[in-house]
């Protein structure tokens, strides 16, 4: 089964989408980390030339980051310019359509999981919160590594970033039609992921 999380930054996808592959032993991808591989690039680089972004996207050996280099808000503004560009998202189209079809399952989490690179997708969840309750995570998840940014810099940044992902013409950010609605803004992680188990062991159960 492929397992599809969307949503804008900060929602909670990742916890989500981890929690779910662990309990089911399936394969799970960070499709983020794709293009933040490719932002970091661009910086260490120096660059900013699409063209460049292409050929960096198109030549990727995603196992030569190492993740705590990717986690920086400067890499994610990086990626997110990346993101917009059509031909980086389809350099990364395969091995994402290669990786959802690991025996026994994947799941997947991202902005066009369920509406580009897995349209079939047995389960789609899109999770969502609100904007002061994904800056506040983001702040907290900051000062918890040791990295103190003002949390009115964090909700911009986060502002920004979410508006070009959303508003870009190429597989926004967006809810696919047969997705399920998840807002997180109330909830914890374990809420979370319980309330989506239950879904995920239905659509077995009627498999
Ligand atoms: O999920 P994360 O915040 O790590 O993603 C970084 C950036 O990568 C996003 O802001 C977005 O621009 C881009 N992205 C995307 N499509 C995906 C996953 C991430 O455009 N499926």
């Amino acid at each position: 089964m492929i397992i599809a999380i969307d949503g804008p930054s900060a929602a909670g996808k990742g916890t989500l989408a981890r929690g779910i592959a662990k309990a089911l032993g399936y394969h799970f991808l960070d499709t983020g980390a794709l293009y933040r591989m490719v932002g970091l690039q661009m910086i260490r680089e120096g660059t900013e030339d699409p063209l460049k972004a292409v050929d960096i996207a198109r030549s990727l050996d995603p196992g030569a980051f190492k993740d705590n280099e990717l986690r920086t808000e400067d890499v994610a503004g990086r990626a997110s310019v990346a993101a917009a560009i059509p031909a980086v998202r389809q350099a990364l189209l395969e091995f994402q359509r290669g990786f959802a079809k690991r025996p026994p399952g994947a799941v997947l989490d991202g902005r066009d999981i369920g509406t580009v690179v897995c349209p079939n997708a047995e389960l789609k969840f899109f999770v969502t919160a609100s904007t002061q309750v994904r800056a506040q995570r983001r702040f907290d998840e900051l000062k918890a590594s040791g990295k103190s940014v003002p949390f009115e810099q964090v909700l911009d940044e986060l502002r920004t970033r979410d508006e070009r992902d959303a508003s870009r013409a190429t597989a926004p950010t967006l809810a696919a039609e047969d997705a399920i609605l998840i807002d997180t803004s109330e909830l914890d992680a374990s809420e979370v992921l319980a309330a989506v188990m239950d879904v995920v062991r239905d659509a077995q159960s009627s498999r």
